[in-house]
């Protein structure tokens, strides 16, 4: 007789639906490690797959609550629809420990994060159908964060959502024209006028964008010019996970520790935009409800100019 073994399921393949948590627990908790399914990556010490004694995981996303998460971001803008069921949808658990945040957390956790990133693009980049992969963080509830513990968001896609896109194309218009990426023309003219620059530092320029479309916008701008993401160096990781610190704690001094939406724009998967694009990540502390007709007609309106909110952010201790 023949057991096809392959059939059944692991006992943690059952966990999510079988025996839920008890209240006020977290399955990204240390400890709760069978509530999730089998992790993708981990950075650990030493100790097997799936149990405690970890500084990161990557689990493959089947927590319903994060799946509303994935599709509410503003990023996002529905971009299951266009899926065709065709995607990764994946958490990073930032860190085992529930409370702390970006603010908080020490740099070379940060850095880790940003490791992670890398390593789960470069392995879906394998996957050729995928055209764009898109890494986002919600953090409180107003923001669409509908789990507190420390994690990021990444959906790789068979498309590319339009936020991208017309960035994207806004960026090929500009170097249609100039010859140049419109990304480094931002950071020479940033650093020229000051105005809206936030910090600096070796790698990274953070500024508040001349055309925000929230109140606060920030974005944190690599200095040295690339299209991708994964193709940083790791100081460059270092040096963003620096800023991200900084960042963070710039915002929750001067804004009160707001919710907010963090997304790293990074080249999609084609041909030809080396020269063109050029990496960034851009921050929306949450700090106004959009109106209906801003949805729906994409025009915002922003009660704080960039100068305003750059001088603001500049003066916040750290
Ligand atoms: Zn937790
Ligand atoms: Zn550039
Ligand atoms: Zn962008």
């Amino acid at each position: 007789m023949i057991i096809s073994t392959d059939r059944r399921k692991r006992p943690n393949e059952f966990r999510l639906d079988q025996q839920p948590l008890q209240e006020g627990a977290c399955p990204f908790c240390e400890g709760n490690e069978s509530f999730t399914p089998r992790e993708l990556l981990a950075y650990r010490r030493g100790t097997p797959a799936n149990g405690p004694g970890w500084d990161l995981r990557v689990v493959p996303n089947k927590f319903p609550a994060l799946q509303v998460e994935g599709n509410l971001d503003r990023q996002g803008e529905g971009i299951f629809d266009r899926m065709n069921g065709i995607g990764a949808h994946e958490v990073i658990i930032e860190t085992p420990e529930h409370l702390q945040t970006l603010a908080t957390l020490p740099v070379v956790a940060t850095e880790r994060v940003l490791w992670a990133f890398r390593e789960r693009i470069l392995d879906l980049k394998q996957d050729r159908r995928f055209r764009s992969i898109l890494i986002f963080k919600n953090h409180g509830l107003a923001a669409g964060a509908s789990l507190d513990h420390p994690h990021s968001i990444l959906i790789a896609l068979p498309v590319v959502p339009r936020q991208v896109r017309d960035e994207v194309d806004g960026a090929r218009q500009h170097f249609e024209l100039k010859e140049r990426c419109v990304f480094c023309d931002i950071i020479r003219q940033e650093q020229d006028t000051r105005t809206r620059v936030v910090s600096e530092n070796s790698d990274f320029l953070v500024v508040a964008p001349y055309a925000p479309r929230f109140a606060f916008e920030t974005w944190l701008l690599p200095k040295r010019h690339g299209a991708r993401f994964e193709d940083a160096g790791r100081h460059e990781y270092e040096s963003l996970a620096r800023m991200i610190k900084e960042t963070m704690q710039r915002m929750n001094r001067a804004l009160l520790s707001p919710p907010f939406n963090m997304i790293i724009h990074s080249a999609p998967f084609q041909d030809g935009l080396a020269d063109i694009y050029h990496w960034h990540m851009e921050i929306f502390p949450k700090l106004t409800k959009v109106a209906g007709f801003e949805w729906a007609t994409g025009f915002y309106i922003n009660p704080t100019s960039p100068e305003e909110a750059a001088q603001v952010l500049r003066d916040a201790p750290i």
